[in-house]
């Protein structure tokens, strides 16, 4: 091996892509091959029900650049991503989606501004082919939401596509935390940052594994795993609510002292009843967002398990490198 090349990983969670995967490998080994640099691609088999397993034992049969990692299940694409960044070997690392919605020709363009001495150079889309109009506005929500509230300021309309230098991963990889929020994470570790802009495609084939369920609970992640604002909104709107209540009771004593009752007041009664219910209930359920993340970060539970782990020459030839070190 040629050291003065760098070795660069990409790293792919796949999850039922076998539509799509070998147009995707085709595309990276065309745009790769044009670089001078050594290549490893990482593939993360997400426990896929579909062929995709077989095609990346297939292209690893022939091209021993590849790296394979086969979870025992399907864990979620963040945390496949997770497992890729652990295995990869790569003086820098590129994460990227198999469905071709993260152009493989925009590569180049990162590895250059990796060489120029940035650690996380994300590519940031300028236009959504492709999706609803409701994912587009529930998403640009979502990113001015989490950037008022939150401490940190995640780029927005940008995915996980990004080149991470050998430091920002080995940073991301002293995360332990269950629940992760890649993109807030990416932006967490600090480092020099910089953004490619590019036009983002609608999915080559195949069908997005998102719902708004999981966008709901992905945006839930979001915020609680990067900020408590919503525990201190819950206090106020007690607070407020509270003094409310307070304020309006004293009315009411003075108004009856003053002019009696003659109405049994249930109409009063039961707009208070249920405005306290129902913050009341608002307030612990945010609490129980907090608590069930808490909960499952004290079990302190192992992040993936792997089934096969197959390095590719290159991830091997460190290994026992680093080894005999
Ligand atoms: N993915 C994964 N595990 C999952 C869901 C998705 O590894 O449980 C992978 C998927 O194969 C793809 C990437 O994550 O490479 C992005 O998934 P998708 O295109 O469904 O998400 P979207 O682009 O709609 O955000
Ligand atoms: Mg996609």
């Amino acid at each position: 091996m040629n050291t003065s090349q760098p070795l660069i990983s990409i790293v792919v969670p796949v999850y039922n892509e076998d539509e799509v995967l070998l147009e995707f490998h085709e595309t990276v080994i065309k745009v790769m091959s044009e670089l001078p640099v050594y290549l490893e691609i990482v593939y993360i088999n997400d426990g896929s029900v579909d062929n995709t397993l077989k095609l990346i034992n297939d292209l690893r049969n022939k091209d021993k650049r590849i790296t394979l990692v086969d979870l025992s299940r399907n864990f979620g694409k963040e945390i496949a991503l997770s497992a890729g960044l652990h295995k990869a070997a790569g003086d820098a690392v590129v994460v990227i989606d198999a469905d071709l919605q993260d152009p493989p020709e925009l590569i180049p363009r990162l590895i250059k501004e990796w060489e120029n001495g940035y650690d996380v150079v994300y590519a940031k889309r300028t236009r959504r082919g492709g999706e609803s109009f409701l994912k587009k506005t529930t998403a640009h929500f979502f990113y001015r939401l989490i950037q008022r509230i939150g401490k940190i300021s995640i780029p927005e309309d940008t995915g996980d596509f990004r080149i991470l230098s050998r430091r920002a991963v080995s940073a991301l990889n002293t995360f332990k935390e269950q629940h992760r929020f890649m993109k807030g994470l990416f932006a967490w570790i600090g480092f020099k940052q910089k953004a490619v802009h590019y036009q983002r495609d609608a999915r080559r084939a195949g069908e997005s594994k998102w719902n708004y369920w999981h966008l709901w609970n992905f945006a839930l992640d979001g915020i609680t795993s990067f900020t408590i604002a919503p525990l201190k909104i819950s206090t106020y709107i007690g607070l407020i609510t509270a003094l409310g209540a307070f304020g309006y009771g004293i009315y009411m004593l003075i108004d009856t002292l003053l002019h009696g009752n003659d109405v049994a007041g249930y109409p009063s009664l039961i707009v208070i009843i249920l405005m306290l219910g129902g913050t009341q209930l608002v307030a612990i359920g945010i609490l129980g967002e907090y608590l069930g993340r808490i909960f499952n970060e004290t079990k302190q539970r192992p992040l993936y398990f792997i089934n096969e782990y197959l390095p590719s020459e290159l991830a091997a030839e460190k290994q026992l490198d680093n080894s005999k070190q």
